[in-house]
């Protein structure tokens, strides 16, 4: 029991990093909305909206291998496979040519969704927060420190085998840098934020019994179950 706090404080969540006992801590998780003009449209959007940003608790992550339970509270969860990436630099106002300067690496993510929850929130102009930032709502595989910036490669997703989304992160609609740069214009970036920088088309629901496996091109592969 410590002295300083009336209970003891949560073990800060973490993740695994690719070829280093010692983890990545996870401050907090940003997303961006509609990065994948396919995707956008298949939403409703359009293709050249800059981009938008949500959030989901850092205690969301998820290893890659776990089996987590079907979220309460939805009949409509979605997957959106999606590239993370990991800030070891903080900083406000970053510029885009200096943005990757601040990435510690990269990693896959699912931004589980329930899509129900996000429909009745965008009908009624409500908040998005309990659609996106659930229980477990965002497994990762481990990160892979940066050697190169991931600018393409193939991201995908199946269900029970079945692939789903299948596209290429060359299709994102602002860049890795580029996000970082719109994000930090708005609030300072922290190490240990993540953010997952969006899917692509081809999202869809996923059933309780089902398994999710995904990856990006030269950065690794995601699995999960759900209950
Ligand atoms: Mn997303």
């Amino acid at each position: 029991m410590s002295d300083a706090y009336v209970f003891d404080p949560a073990v800060r969540p973490s993740v695994a990093v690719a070829g280093e006992a010692r983890r990545f801590p996870v401050r907090r998780i940003w997303c961006v909305g509609r990065n994948y003009a396919a995707h956008a449209r298949e939403m409703g959007g359009d293709d050249r909206e800059p981009p938008f940003f949500f959030s989901k608790p850092g205690d969301a992550v998820v290893p890659s291998g776990a089996t987590i339970p079907y979220p309460r509270q939805t009949a409509d969860l979605h997957h959106e496979i999606e590239l993370v990436c990991a800030i070891r630099l903080g900083g406000a106002d970053i510029p885009v040519e200096r943005a990757l300067e601040h990435v510690f690496g990269y990693a896959v993510g699912i931004d589980l969704t329930r899509r129900d929850l996000q429909a009745e929130a965008k009908k009624a102009g409500r908040p998005w927060d309990l659609a996106k930032g659930f229980d477990n709502s965002a497994p990762i595989t481990e990160i892979v420190p940066a050697k190169a910036h991931p600018a393409r490669g193939r991201i995908w997703l199946a269900v029970d085998g079945q692939v789903r989304q299948d596209a290429d992160v060359s299709d994102m609609t602002w860049s890795v840098a580029e996000v970082i740069a719109h994000l930090s214009a708005s609030v300072r970036l922290e190490p240990g934020d993540l953010i997952f920088t969006g899917t692509p088309e081809g999202v869809g629901a996923v059933a309780a019994g089902q398994t999710l496996t995904g990856g990006v091109e030269g950065v690794g592969e995601i699995n999960l179950i759900l209950a």
